[in-house]
């Protein structure tokens, strides 16, 4: 199954919520913040605990939406020249010291991919998010996550309103050997709050397609028992500001 969807209004329409969110959270958790610090003043050494750590987890609820605020505060993006290996590393690291430590990785790399006109954080984001999924829904036991890049040469896929040197050629695909993607929730995956998890934010894949739709790439999927791939094609540049043969 192969699905081929719009996401550029979901996309959107998340990050306006996500700084309203961000907005809103704000004032009642400083009022929580104060109130507590209110109390510690003159509570017991037993509650003085129990103060301090909702003010902690108020700090920590104010740095998270802080993050989330930078996120969508609608600066441009700072595009580098960005090496997708390298990108993939760095988050296999990440997933291998943390959450995926029980799974096993396997890597397939063009070498002559060319490096993606981008942002290396935001993409770093996009592809832990992926690799995150697929952890999760791994198997106990066998859980393997599939990471491969390749370059497709001759590809032409015009973007609509971006720049007509811009191509979509840069292939990265994220696989694993999980139960599948549910049925119903296929059709509004990239939608925001769509989860099936049970502490799930259903805010992973929304970012994810806003990343890459602001990056000018596509993302799709499919989704079998055992074998789900998202793919992300990215557009690249080269040196001349030329197309590929253009
Ligand atoms: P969250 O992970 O918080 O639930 P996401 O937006 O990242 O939110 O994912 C939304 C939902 O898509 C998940 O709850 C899950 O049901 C489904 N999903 C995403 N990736 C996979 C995957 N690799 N295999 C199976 N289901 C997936
Ligand atoms: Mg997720």
């Amino acid at each position: 199954i192969d699905k081929q969807l719009n996401h550029r209004g979901a996309a959107r329409s998340v990050v306006a919520m996500a700084a309203m969110l961000a907005h809103e959270v704000k004032n009642p958790l400083s009022g929580i913040r104060g109130a507590a610090q209110l109390l510690e003043e003159n509570a017991s050494e037993d509650d003085q605990i129990l103060t301090r750590l909702i003010c902690d987890e108020a700090d920590r609820i104010v740095a998270l939406v802080d993050r989330m605020e930078v996120f969508t505060d609608g600066r441009p993006l700072e595009r580098q020249a960005v090496n997708i290996h390298a990108v993939l590393e760095h988050v296999r690291r990440i997933a291998q010291t943390g959450f995926a430590r029980h799974i096993r990785f396997v890597e397939k790399y063009d070498p002559s991919l060319p490096p993606v006109l981008g942002n290396r954080d935001q993409l770093v984001q996009v592809f832990l998010n992926l690799v995150k999924n697929a952890a999760e829904a791994c198997p106990e036991q066998g859980g393997e996550i599939l990471l491969t890049t390749a370059y497709q040469h001759g590809v032409r896929l015009a973007v609509s309103g971006s720049d007509s040197r811009m191509q979509l050629p840069l292939l990265v695909c994220v696989g694993d050997n999980g139960p599948g993607i549910p049925e119903d929730i296929r059709a509004n995956l990239f939608d925001p709050f769509v989860t099936t998890k049970m502490n799930g934010t259903g805010l992973g894949l929304a970012l994810v397609a806003k990343i890459i739709g602001d990056h000018g790439g596509v993302i799709d999927f499919e989704s079998v028992p055992k074998r789900t791939i998202f793919k992300v094609s990215l557009p690249v540049t080269d040196q001349n500001g030329h197309g590929e043969g253009a």
